[in-house]
C-alpha cells in the first residue's frame, strides 16, 4: 500500500468534506523562490552554453535514474527541481549550441523560452472561444502572411511544425480538388486513382501526409532532379501527362523551397504556373527555405511562393524560436474551412457575445481541439527582434554556408558534394588508396566522432551514393570561428582514422 506519511494523521472520515486538495504550492513564496531560481540557473546556463561540449553519450547513471517507476508520494517541488538539475539538464541534445549544425533543427532563444512559460502560465485553449490569446495567434498568422509576402487574406494555422503543415496543407488539395465528396464518401467512391507530384528531393514528411490520408504513397509520384537538385519541369510535365492518358487524376504539385539533403528550390514561378495550367493545387514545402523571404538579398530564391495555394513552413527552424511552432497558410479560407470545420452542439460557436463569441475558432482549420499558446513565443519574439534582425541572422547563416564552402574547397583533403544555394554544406573527407565504400566508413566514423568529443553536431546524408558530412545552418549563435573548428577537427580525425585504415 502507500507509504504512510508520519507528519501527517490520516483524516477522519467526517472531515473529508475539509480536505479539499489543490495542486497549488502550499507555499507561495518557496514557489516563487524556485522560480527565480530556476531562471537565474538557465540564463547562466544558455549564456555559457559555449564553453561546453555541444553532446556527449548518455551515461549508463543517468539511464538508470530514468528507469525508475512511477512516483506514489510526492516529493515536492525543490527535489523534483533538483532531480531536473541532476538528470536532464546536464544532456541537452546540443541544438542550443553554436557548432550543432544536424538535421534542420533550430536553436531557441532565452526569451523564446521566457514566453513558454508566460503561455504555459496563462494556460489558455486556442481551439477557440474569445479572448485575448486567441487573438494574438490570429496577428501572429497576419504576421506570417507579411513575412512571405503572401496573400493578406489567405487562412493559416500555427501547427506543431512542418510535417503537420504539410498534412493540413496536403489535406486541403485533397479535398477540395477531389471529384466527389472526402469528407462524407471517403477516397473508395474516387472515380479514378488521385496522383500527386514532386521532386524526389522532397521531405518526408509529404510521404508520410500522403500516406495519412489514404492516398497510398505509390500516389506520390517523385519527379527527377537536375544537377542542383531542382525538380526537372519536363519530367513533372511528362508524368502528369501520362498519368491523365492512363485514367488517373493529378490533383496537386509540391514545390520545395529549400530541400532538406541540400538547400535547393525548385523553380516555384514555373511550377505555380504549371500547376494552375493544369488545374491543379500547388503546395509549397518552404519548412525552413520560405524564410529566405525575411532576407531582401535572398527573395529571389522563393520568387513564385505566392502563388502557391498553399504554403508549409516552420518558426521554429530559421526563426529560432522555442519547438514546437510551424505554420501553415492556405490562401482560401472557405477551402481551409471547408476542410477541418465540424461544429457539433457542444462546441457551437458565434455570435458577439460571452466566451462563446469569437469569429475565428483555430479548431475549424485543423485537427487539434485542444491548442495550446504557441502563438505567444512567436508575438513575443518579432516584437522583441522585429524582423530586419532575423533576416540579417537569416543572412548571416548564408554568408557562413559560403564560408564554410570556401574552407572545403580551399582544402585539399576535403571534398564538396553538393552547390550550396542557401545554408547546407555537405562534403567529405577524403584520402589516396580509398575506395568508395571506405570512404564511406571513413566518413562516417568522422562524423561519430565529432558528436562524441563534444566537438561539432553536423548530421549526414547520402548524395549519388556519397556519404556526406552535411552541415545545417539554422543558428543564430554560430560565428565564423566555429566554422573553421569544423574543418580543421575533420581534417584531423580524418588524417588519424586514415592512416589507421591504410595501415
Ligand atoms: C524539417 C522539415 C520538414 C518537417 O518539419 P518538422 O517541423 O520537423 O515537422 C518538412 N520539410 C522540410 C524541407 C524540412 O526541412
Amino acid at each position: 500500500m502507500f507509504h504512510e506519511n508520519p507528519a501527517k494523521s490520516a483524516p477522519a472520515a467526517d472531515s473529508d468534506v475539509t480536505a479539499e486538495e489543490t495542486l497549488d504550492p502550499e507555499n507561495w513564496d518557496a514557489m516563487r523562490q524556485l522560480g527565480h531560481e530556476m531562471v537565474d540557473d538557465i540564463m547562466t546556463y544558455l549564456q555559457t552554453v559555449r564553453r561546453r561540449p555541444v553532446w556527449q553519450p548518455i551515461p549508463d547513471r543517468i539511464r538508470d535514474e530514468l528507469s525508475r517507476p512511477l512516483p506514489i508520494e510526492p516529493q515536492g517541488a525543490q527535489q523534483t527541481y533538483q532531480d531536473f538539475r541532476d538528470i536532464v539538464l546536464p544532456h541537452p541534445m546540443g541544438n542550443i549550441h553554436p557548432r550543432f549544425w544536424g538535421w534542420v533543427i533550430g536553436t531557441g532563444t532565452p526569451f523564446g523560452a521566457l514566453a513558454e512559460m508566460l503561455a504555459a502560465a496563462m494556460n489558455p485553449n486556442l481551439g477557440g472561444a474569445e479572448h485575448v490569446p486567441n487573438l494574438v495567434e490570429i496577428q501572429v498568422i497576419d504576421w506570417c502572411k507579411q513575412m512571405l509576402g503572401y496573400d493578406p487574406d489567405a487562412s493559416g494555422l500555427l501547427v506543431s511544425g512542418g510535417s503537420m503543415a504539410n498534412l493540413v496543407g496536403l489535406t486541403v488539395a485533397r479535398n477540395t480538388n477531389a471529384e466527389f465528396d472526402v469528407r462524407s464518401s471517403g477516397l473508395r467512391a474516387a472515380p479514378r486513382p488521385m496522383t500527386l507530384y514532386g521532386s524526389v528531393e522532397m521531405h518526408s514528411s509529404i510521404q508520410k501526409a500522403v500516406e495519412l490520408l489514404g492516398l497510398g504513397s505509390q500516389a506520390l509520384v517523385k519527379i527527377p532532379v537536375d544537377d542542383r537538385y531542382r525538380i526537372e519541369l519536363p519530367a513533372l510535365e511528362a508524368a502528369v501527362a501520362e498519368d491523365r492518358a492512363a485514367g488517373r487524376y493529378p490533383f496537386c504539385v509540391v514545390g520545395n523551397a529549400g530541400t532538406v539533403n541540400t538547400g535547393a528550390f525548385d523553380n516555384l514561378n514555373r511550377l505555380a504556373e504549371f500547376a494552375h495550367r493544369e488545374k491543379m493545387w500547388f503546395h509549397v514545402d518552404g519548412a525552413f527555405g520560405a524564410l529566405a523571404a525575411v532576407s531582401k538579398d535572398l527573395q529571389y530564391l522563393v520568387e513564385g511562393m505566392g502563388k502557391a495555394d498553399s504554403i508549409a513552413f516552420d518558426l521554429h527552424k530559421w526563426m529560432y524560436m522555442p519547438i514546437e511552432v510551424g505554420c501553415v497558410l492556405v490562401r482560401s479560407e472557405a477551402a481551409h474551412r471547408r476542410a477541418f470545420s465540424l461544429t457539433p452542439e457542444y462546441l457551437a460557436h458565434g455570435g458577439d457575445r460571452g466566451l462563446i463569441a469569437g469569429s475565428r475558432w483555430f479548431s475549424d482549420y485543423g485537427i487539434q481541439l485542444s491548442r495550446g499558446f504557441r502563438a505567444l513565443k512567436v508575438w513575443m519574439s518579432l516584437k522583441e527582434h522585429g524582423i530586419e534582425r532575423y533576416g540579417r541572422i537569416i543572412r548571416q547563416n548564408t554568408r557562413q554556408a559560403r564560408y564554410l564552402a570556401e574552407l572545403v574547397d580551399k582544402a585539399p583533403e576535403l571534398q564538396r558534394l553538393a552547390p550550396v544555394p542557401l545554408n547546407i554544406v555537405c562534403f567529405r573527407y577524403i584520402a589516396d588508396g580509398l575506395d568508395e565504400e571506405a570512404l564511406n566508413r571513413l566518413n562516417q566514423e568522422i562524423l561519430i566522432q565529432l558528436h562524441e568529443k563534444g566537438v561539432a553536431a553536423p548530421s549526414y546524408t547520402t548524395l549519388n551514393g556519397k556519404y556526406a558530412i552535411r552541415a545545417a545552418i539554422v543558428n543564430h549563435r554560430s560565428r565564423r570561428e566555429d566554422f573553421e573548428l569544423l574543418v580543421s577537427e575533420t581534417i584531423r580525425l580524418g588524417a588519424a582514422l586514415a592512416g589507421q585504415q591504410v595501415s
